[in-house]
């Protein structure tokens, strides 16, 4: 017998996961390894200690181990803002008039106003305990940079900041709450670094970019004693600790006997889509369901649906290993006026791999879209979503349009990952229909493509 089906569900603190869970221990097909772009030969996991953590890199490396504890300390730190709210958007529902049933798992309930606090808190933790003197990152939209800030103060590790120029320069009140968590920040380009310089004189206005803020970030931490690099999505590591979205998800949706037939997430990087897929595609790589897993990305940044899956480079400076992914070129920049996180040229090995085998579909979506739908769902829902999340709502009240259509009473499931408190400029071009969409040519992308190394 299902109970009342409340607004929000909260898990109690007991029922809450004491395990992370690691989908490449369930694919019969693994993500193919990282390459030395030197040799071509895979690398190992002390390959990577000079630039991550030992416990990190490890994590990143161990495709065999299902359920990884959760360091105690880790627990408790996520009980200040965990379990967060599986939410049934009756009002959505409503305004829809659709058969469908509509739920959504919010993670914008901390400072960071993300989902990346899951992993900042669980890589400073490490970080920690490794003794190390400080940590350096990159952050695009800035919600990363900020998780990180706060999991650096909590355990008072110096941390740097390398902040894509772009949003630095439209996110002024970001940097101050980073600021505020004592975290240094760098616009990037900046003249710190040789790859920053480097940018610089090929581009002395550049707007910046995911994948350059990582070079600068990772010759930042190989180059300052007792300094190690962390990065908030795309890698294994992050997609574990990512994974208690879906874990608190599904036992929500047990306790209401419910089980989506959808699951819809945005994705930049991959990281909270594969957090909030794990135990769900679990069942699908064991036959035990096959729910519709559909990733959403901007039309401005294709990557799943128009990039090449190939082996490329994670930063723009080209000393990261090869990652095989899908990949737009790890030159590829977004137009200027994309507004909307999800700007990064490639994406998570783990759901590469698993949309190249047919386990997820994908689809992109224009901005003026994805804003027209943050817009009407926030007058439903009263939270104003992330632009990044604004994604999945597209999707997901497209596949609650189609449910009216056909009478369908659809179960779907959706990540809003976060809210759009700092996105007040890009809201504020919707709101005056000044907004544009921008769709790269095949000749755009041609250029980031004959760019990928020969492997
Ligand atoms: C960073 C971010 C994303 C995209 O990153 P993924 O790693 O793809 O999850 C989505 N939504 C919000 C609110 C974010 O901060």
């Amino acid at each position: 017998m299902s109970m009342k089906i409340p607004h929000r569900l909260y898990l109690s603190e007991d029922q809450m996961p004491k395990q992370w869970y690691s989908l490449r221990a369930d694919m019969k097909d693994k993500p193919d390894p990282m390459l030395n772009p030197g040799t071509l030969e895979p690398i190992g996991e002390e390959d990577l200690y000079p630039v991550f953590c030992e416990k990190l890199a490890h994590q990143e490396f161990d495709d065999v181990t299902r359920y990884v504890d959760i360091p105690e300390e880790i627990q408790e730190f996520y009980k200040m803002y965990r379990p967060s709210p599986l939410i049934r958007a009756f009002n959505l529902e409503k305004a829809l008039g659709t058969p469908a049933k509509i739920y959504y798992k919010f993670e914008g309930n901390n400072t960071s106003g993300s989902h990346k606090l899951n992993s900042a808190i669980a890589q400073a933790y490490y970080a920690k305990k490794q003794g190390l003197k400080g940590l350096t990152t990159e952050t695009g939209a800035g919600q990363w940079g900020t998780a990180l800030a706060e999991a650096c103060a909590f355990y008072n590790i110096p941390l740097t900041v390398f902040m894509v120029r772009v949003s630095y320069d439209q996110k002024p009140f970001r940097k101050i709450v980073m600021q505020t968590f004592g975290a240094d920040i760098f616009p990037s380009p900046s003249d710190t670094t040789n790859a920053g310089r480097a940018m610089l004189e090929a581009n002395p206005n550049s707007s910046g970019s995911l994948g350059g803020a990582i070079s600068e970030a990772i010759e930042k931490a190989v180059t300052t004693e007792g300094y190690r690099y962390v990065l908030g999505s795309v890698l294994n590591q992050v997609l574990l600790h990512q994974s208690i979205i879906g874990l608190e998800s599904k036992i929500a949706m047990e306790m209401l006997d419910e089980y989506p037939d959808i699951i819809v997430g945005c994705a930049g990087g991959g990281s909270n889509l594969g957090g909030l897929i794990a135990p769900f595609m679990q069942d699908k790589l064991l036959g035990k369901a096959s729910p519709r897993i559909i990733a959403v990305e901007p039309a401005s940044c294709p990557s799943l649906t128009r990039g090449r899956y190939a082996y490329d480079f994670c930063d723009t400076a080209k000393i990261t290993p090869l990652a095989k992914m899908y990949t737009l070129g790890s030159g590829f920049m977004p137009s200027q006026n994309h507004a909307g996180g999800l700007r990064y040229h490639g994406m998570s090995p783990i759901l590469s791999k698993l949309y190249h085998d047919g386990f997820m579909e994908a689809v992109s979506v224009e901005q003026t879209k994805v804003f027209e739908a943050a817009a009407f769902f926030a007058k439903q829902e009263t939270i104003l979503p992330a632009p990044e999340s604004a994604h999945a709502i597209r999707t997901a009240i497209d596949e609650a349009l189609k449910c009216k259509e056909t009478g369908e009473t659809k179960t779907i499931l959706f990540g809003l990952t976060g809210t759009g408190y700092f996105d007040m400029s890009a809201y504020g071009a919707y709101n005056e229909g000044t907004m544009t969409d921008y769709i790269p040519s095949d000749e755009d992308l041609a250029a980031g493509f004959a760019a990928l190394p020969q492997v």
